[in-house]
């Protein structure tokens, strides 16, 4: 399919491409970016709420252009992830970092995921601020999503906290503009067994680390064959089960010496069948058990266990009010529920009806040479007008 845009066309390319020039690698701060977008909502009359990580190094921002009677109350966020996946090894036609139109396409990491709908909705900012707006538009961009949507985590429990309930979310991840109501949930740990080292002669001496995590290991892969042969299934997915795995191992120094450490890293995603809270809660048991086990054997050995990310499932129910908004903005039906996680499951948490709907096509997330069709960024605008106007009607 060739692109009929051109770039002429387009409104919102000076904003994307200053946003694709800023290197938004999750391992970076996202504050030069964060500051530009500050100081455009600030230029347009609006404070914005920063939100920062521990070190403040990072922060998400959240902004509201309020209703012409001053209301700040409901209304619809604008979402989107400020980082993106790293460029390491990968092998680019041409800078990552300086957007390129080839080929009715924009070239960029983030071209797809997600800075071509950001620099479409920062586009429409002044429109709204021009507006009498009927209900409040709100702009809400997070950190460190790529890293297990740790930043959204964060933001989402600051609006709680501070009593902001927005009535609709829109998570501008790449669907090629279809309106996504379903993801399963994602959760990744790690567990460090520390073991005691000894001779492999004399293994009354030690405690085996890689042993106990080979015993996790399996309880773990039991579970997990268990979703695979007997559900709960659910056939809106492409792999129709809760799946997971110990996806990483590192542990001991030779083969004549009992290991003192082993590290496991493992996740699971689940089906809206599947209550994720219940599952972390049967892992931490089978870990407490290892780990008394393990102080039974030497009390310096033991099992700790560390959430790298928690992503909660979206599950939109059919006849959601949103999603009758997404379609009046021009979204695409569609049935499909989609494998990754994003941060709409996060804001279904805290009561707001939310679905993904962005432009371009998960298919070029993450890869060497990410690319966006000029007609996905056209038809993203298009939506961002209907939003417009159905706020100021
Ligand atoms: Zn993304």
């Amino acid at each position: 399919m060739s692109s009929t845009t051109t770039e002429q066309d387009l409104a919102s390319l000076d904003w994307t491409r200053r946003l694709i020039a800023v290197d938004t690698t999750s391992r970076n701060s996202n504050l030069e970016l964060i500051d530009l977008v500050a100081a455009e909502v600030r230029r347009l009359g609006v404070e914005p709420l920063l939100v920062p990580n521990e070190d403040g190094a990072k922060a998400n921002l959240f902004a509201t252009f309020p209703a012409a009677d001053g209301s700040t109350d409901g209304g619809i966020v604008i979402s989107g992830h400020t980082d993106v996946v790293p460029v390491d090894g990968q092998d680019w036609f041409s800078d990552p970092f300086s957007a390129q139109i080839r080929d009715g396409r924009l070239y960029g990491r983030g071209a797809a995921d997600m800075k071509s709908y950001i620099g479409a909705a920062l586009t429409l900012l002044p429109r709204l601020a021009e507006a009498d707006l009927s209900t409040p538009v709100h702009l809400a961009l997070s950190y460190d999503e790529e890293i297990g949507c740790v930043g959204g985590g964060r933001l989402v429990a600051e609006l709680e906290r501070r009593g902001i309930r927005p009535e609709f979310c829109i998570v501008g991840e790449p669907t090629s503009m279809r309106v996504i109501a379903e993801h399963k949930s994602v959760n990744v740990f790690r567990a460090t067994f520390t073991g005691v080292a000894a001779h492999s002669s004399l293994t009354p001496d030690g405690v085996n680390a890689i042993h106990h995590a080979s015993r996790f290991a399996v309880a773990f892969a039991e579970m997990v064959d268990g979703w695979r042969e007997n559900g709960p299934f659910d056939p809106g997915y492409v792999v129709p089960f809760s799946t997971g795995g110990v996806n990483l191992v590192h542990g001991g120094i030779a083969s004549n010496t009992v290991p003192d450490r082993c590290v496991l890293e493992f996740e699971f995603r689940s089906v809206a069948a599947v209550d994720a809270a219940e599952v972390t809660s049967r892992v931490r048991a089978a870990l407490a058990e290892i780990d008394a086990r393990m102080r039974a054997e030497d009390p310096r050995a033991g099992v700790a266990v560390e959430v790298i990310g928690q992503v909660p499932g979206l599950r939109t129910p059919p006849g959601s009010a949103v999603l009758g908004l997404g379609a009046d903005l021009g979204g695409l039906p569609s049935e499909e529920k989609v494998t990754y996680g994003t941060e709409a499951g996060q804001f279904t948490g805290i009561g707001i009806g939310t679905i993904v709907c962005g432009p371009g096509d998960i298919a070029q997330a993450h890869t060497a040479d990410e690319w966006i069709e000029l007609d996905q960024i056209a038809a993203c605008e298009k939506f961002f007008d209907a939003l417009l106007a159905r706020v100021t009607a």
